[in-house]
C-alpha cells in the first residue's frame, strides 16, 4: 500500500526522496514507467532486458521453485540456485544417518550422482498479459452467482484463445482484490535433481536461533539442475533426459556488492496484506498471532526436545521443525514491528482521511467502503481463527491424522472398490505412503504433538466453533495426556507396518473396521465440520471484505493520484528494487549492510545445535584463503551476506538479486527481525531483506567443498 503515505503520516517521514529504498513488488510487464527511476538509482539495463517477450530477458532465467520458492538459472547446462531452506525436504528425502546430507553436505561430482526428486517442479513464466479490460468489462454491473458465472466464461475464452501451445499451462490471475487481471503462461519441467548442499552448518548456520536476524551468516543455499527430454521440452524423469538449456541465465559477479548498490530482487514473493484495516491489524497483533504463536510454541517444545535425543529424529523432524519454526519467529517479529510503529494508529489515520474523501460530492462512490469493510470483519473473525487453527492441527500438527486420510477413501468403500477392479491401484498408492510415513514418523514424538495441540485447539477455538464429538471425547478424559494415550493406544494409524500387514491381508471386516480407528474418525470430522462449519462462512466473509477492499483501494488511488499504491504480492513474479543498505532500526543502533566470515568464526560455539562448524571448515575460514572470491586490498574479506531495501516476504526465499548490470550478486533468503511486519506495513526505513553474497556461495562450493566443476559451468564476471 502507499506505506511512504502511511509512514509520512506515522512518523513524518515525507521527506524520503524517491531515489532511496522503494515499497513495491512490480508487475514486470509494467516495468517501463519506473525505468528511468531504476536507471537513476543505477540500473543499466532497460526496462525490455528485464522482461520480453520478443527476446530473452533476465525472466527467463527466473524459476518457480517447488511451488513456493524461488530459484535462478546460473549455467547454459540447467543448473539453478536456490536457498538451502527451499531445499530442504529434499536434501532430507536423500538423508540417512548412513548417508547424512543434512549435516555432512551433499555434491554430486558428476551428472550420474545428481538425485532426482520426485514431485519437484521448476516452473518459468512464458508470458504476463494485461487482460484488466476484458475481464473488467465481461463483470460489469455482475454480482454473486452471475458475476462467478462470467468470470468463470471471460477466463476460459481467454485461455483458449491464449493457449495454443500444448507446453503450457496457466491462466487468468486476478490482482489487487479483483481491480485487475492478468493471463500467465508457464512452463514447468518435472526433472529437477539434487546437485549440491553444504552442511547444515553452512546452510543453516544459526539456525533458529539467527532466522530473521541481522547480522546474519548463513550460507543458505543449494544447488539443483533442471532435465528435459531430447528437445529441451519438459519430460516425466527418465535417465535418458538430458540437462535443460534455459533462454537465459544469470552471469555472476565476483566483483560483489558495497554499500549504496543498486539491486534488484526478481521473483515469486507469496503474499501480503497491505490492505488491512485497522481492526484487522489490530486483530493480528491481540488475537490471531498469540494464538498461533502459542500453538507452534507447544508443538516446537515437543519436537525440538526429541531431535535433541538423537540423530535419528533430528534428522526424522528437520523440514518439519523448520516449516514450523519460521512462521512461528516470523510472527513475534511481525507483532512486535506492528506496535512499534503504532500500524493501527497509522491506519485509522488514513482510514478517517478516506472517510472524509468520500463524504464529498466527488468521492461519494466510496462512502461507507471502511465500515463495510471492518462490518465483514467482525463477522470473519471466528471463522478467520477456526480456520488458522485447523491448519495448525491437522497440516502443521500430528502426522497421523492426515495418514489416516491416506486410507479413508479404500476404508470407506473396500467392497465397492475391490469389485470394480480399483482396490489394488489405490492400495498401491497409499501403502507406498506408509513406506515414507515410516520413514520419518516416530509415535512417541507424534503423540506429543497431538496432546499439545488438541488442547491448544480447544482451547482456542472461538465460543460454538469446536468440532462436537471431538470436544465431548476430549472431554471424557481427565487429561490431555491421558486422552492422547488412549487415542494412539486405539489406532493403528501410529503403526505403520501392522497397518500393511492389515492391508495386504485383504480382510473386509477388519478394514471396515477402521471406521471406528480413532484417527480416521477425527480427521473425517475436523474436515467435514470445517467443509460445512467454517469454510462457508469463512468464504462468504473473505468475499465480502475482498469487494469492499478493491474499492477501498481503488478510492485510494483516486483520492491520493500522486502517491503509489502497491499490489499486494500473489505468488506471482514480481521485481522489487532498493540498494544494498544498512539500517537503524531502533535508537542507538545502527546495522552494517555487509556481514564477512569473521563473524562466523565469532558466533561458532562448538556442540552448540545452531553455531557448530564442521572442523575443516572452521580452519579453512581461520587460513582466509579466499582465491578471487575475496574483497581486493592486503586485508581481504570474504562477505558471507548483506541487506537491500528490496521489498520482498515470503516465497521470495531463493530469489536473485541481480546488480545493474543483470549480473547475479546472492541469493535473497530472509529479512531482518524488525522488517517481519513488511507483509503488512512496509517502512522504507528499516525494512530489510537479507541475501547470501554469491561470492561466498561459490568459495563454499569451489573451495571447500571441491566442487569447482560447478562453477567452471557458470558465467563468472570478474
Ligand atoms: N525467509 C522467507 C521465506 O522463507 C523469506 C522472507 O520472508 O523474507 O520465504
Amino acid at each position: 500500500m502507499a506505506t511512504k503515505m502511511l509512514a509520512c503520516i506515522m512518523v513524518s517521514l515525507c521527506f524520503v526522496t524517491t531515489l532511496q529504498a522503494k515499497e513495491g513488488m512490480w508487475i514486470p510487464t509494467l516495468l517501463q514507467a519506473l525505468e528511468d527511476e531504476m536507471q537513476a538509482m543505477g540500473l543499466r539495463l532497460t526496462a525490455e532486458d528485464i522482461y520480453s517477450i520478443n527476446q530473452s530477458s533476465l525472466k527467463d532465467a527466473v524459476v518457480h521453485f517447488g511451488g513456493g520458492c524461488t530459484a535462478e538459472m546460473v549455467s547454459s547446462e540447467g543448473l539453478l540456485l536456490t536457498n538451502h531452506h527451499c531445499g530442504y525436504s529434499q536434501i532430507q528425502y536423500h538423508s540417512s544417518v548412513e548417508n547424512d546430507y543434512l549435516k555432512d553436505g551433499f555434491w554430486a561430482m558428476n551428472r550420474a550422482e545428481e538425485l532426482p526428486n520426485p514431485g519437484l517442479k521448476a516452473t518459468f513464466i512464458h508470458r504476463i498479459e494485461d487482460v484488466s479490460e476484458r475481464v473488467l468489462n465481461a463483470l460489469q454491473g455482475l454480482e454473486g452467482e452471475s458475476r462467478a458465472e462470467a468470470r468463470k466464461k471471460v477466463y476460459a475464452e481467454i485461455e483458449a484463445e491464449m493457449f495454443v501451445d500444448a507446453s503450457l499451462t496457466g491462466g487468468v490471475v486476478e490482482f489487487d482484490f479483483g481491480n485487475q487481471y492478468f493471463l500467465i503462461s508457464k512452463i514447468t519441467y518435472n526433472d529437477v535433481r539434487l546437485v549440491g548442499a553444504p552442511p547444515s552448518a553452512v546452510g543453516k548456520f544459526g539456525g533458529d536461533t539467527d532466522n530473521w536476524i541481522w547480522p546474519r551468516h548463513t550460507g543458505d543455499f543449494s544447488v539443483f539442475r533442471i532435465y528435459a527430454g531430447e528437445d529441451n521440452s519438459p519430460a516425466e524423469y527418465s535417465e535418458s533426459n538430458v540437462p535443460f538449456v534455459p533462454a537465459h541465465h544469470f552471469p555472476i559477479s565476483i566483483e560483489g556488492v558495497k554499500d549504496g548498490d543498486f539491486t534488484m530482487v526478481f521473483g515469486f514473493p507469496g503474499r501480503t496484506e497491505q490492505y488491512l484495516t485497522s481492526d484487522a491489524v489490530k486483530h493480528v497483533i491481540e488475537t490471531l498471532n498469540p494464538m498461533r504463536i502459542a500453538m507452534r510454541d507447544a508443538s516446537l517444545g515437543v519436537i525440538n526436545a526429541a531431535r535433541s535425543s538423537s540423530d535419528e529424529l533430528r534428522i526424522a523432524y528437520a523440514s518439519k521443525q523448520s516449516s514450523i519454526a519460521n512462521a512461528w519467529k516470523k510472527w513475534m517479529g511481525q507483532s512486535m514491528g506492528l506496535k512499534e510503529l503504532d500500524a493501527v494508529g497509522g491506519k485509522i489515520e488514513l482510514e478517517d482521511k478516506f472517510k472524509s474523501f468520500a463524504s464529498t460530492l466527488e468521492f461519494s462512490e466510496y462512502e461507507g467502503v471502511i465500515e463495510a469493510i471492518q462490518k465483514a470483519n467482525e463477522g470473519y473473525y471466528p471463522y478467520l481463527e477456526a480456520r488458522a487453527l485447523f491448519f495448525e492441527l491437522v497440516y502443521y500438527g500430528p502426522d497421523i491424522l492426515l495418514h489416516a486420510l491416506e486410507f479413508g477413501e479404500i476404508v470407506e468403500n473396500y467392497d465397492e472398490l475391490l469389485e470394480s477392479g480399483e482396490l489394488s491401484e489405490k492400495l498401491k498408492l497409499a501403502l507406498r505412503t506408509n513406506e515414507e510415513y515410516a520413514k520419518n514418523y516416530n509415535a512417541v514424538v507424534d503423540e506429543g504433538i497431538f496432546r499439545v495441540l488438541s488442547e491448544g485447539y480447544l482451547n482456542y477455538i472461538p465460543e460454538g466453533l469446536a468440532p462436537q464429538n471431538f470436544k465431548e471425547e476430549f472431554n471424557s478424559f481427565n487429561t490431555a495426556e491421558d486422552y492422547a494415550a488412549d487415542f494412539y493406544e486405539n489406532s493403528i494409524f501410529d503403526n505403520p507396518n501392522e497397518l500393511e500387514v492389515l492391508f495386504l491381508k485383504g480382510k473386509s471386516k477388519s478394514i471396515k473396521k477402521l471406521l471406528n480407528d480413532p484417527a480416521l474418525k477425527l480427521i473425517n470430522e475436523l474436515r467435514s465440520h470445517y467443509v460445512t462449519q467454517i469454510s462457508p462462512t469463512y468464504s462468504r466473509a473473505k468475499g465480502e471484505i475482498k469487494t469492499a477492499t478493491a474499492a477501498y483501494s481503488k478510492g485510494l488511488r483516486m483520492m491520493f493520484p500522486d502517491e503509489e499504491f502497491i499490489v499486494d504480492a500473489n505468488s506471482t513474479l514480481r521485481l522489487t528494487f532498493g540498494r544494498v543498505e544498512g539500517s537503524s532500526p531502533h535508537d542507538g543502533m545502527t546495522y552494517e549492510a555487509l556481514s564477512t566470515t569473521k563473524g562466523i568464526l565469532q558466533k561458532y560455539k562448538p556442540g552448540h545445535p545452531d553455531f557448530d562448524l564442521p572442523l575443516d571448515l572452521v580452519e579453512a575460514l581461520r587460513e582466509g584463503d579466499w582465491g578471487q572470491y575475496g574483497t581486493d586490498g592486503k586485508d581481504s574479506e570474504l562477505i558471507v551476506c548483506f541487506t537491500g531495501s528490496n521489498h520482498t516476504t515470503g516465497g521470495n526465499s531463493g530469489s536473485p538479486a541481480i546488480n545493474g548490470d543483470g549480473e547475479l550478486v546472492g541469493i535473497n533468503f530472509d529479512r531482518t527481525w524488525e522488517s517481519t511486519m513488511s507483509d503488512i506495513l512496509f517502512d522504507e526505513s528499516r525494512c530489510r531483506n537479507i541475501m547470501v553474497d554469491i561470492r561466498y556461495v561459490l568459495w563454499i562450493i569451489d573451495h571447500y567443498a571441491g566442487a569447482g566443476h560447478l562453477v567452471k559451468e557458470m558465467t563468472i564476471v570478474e
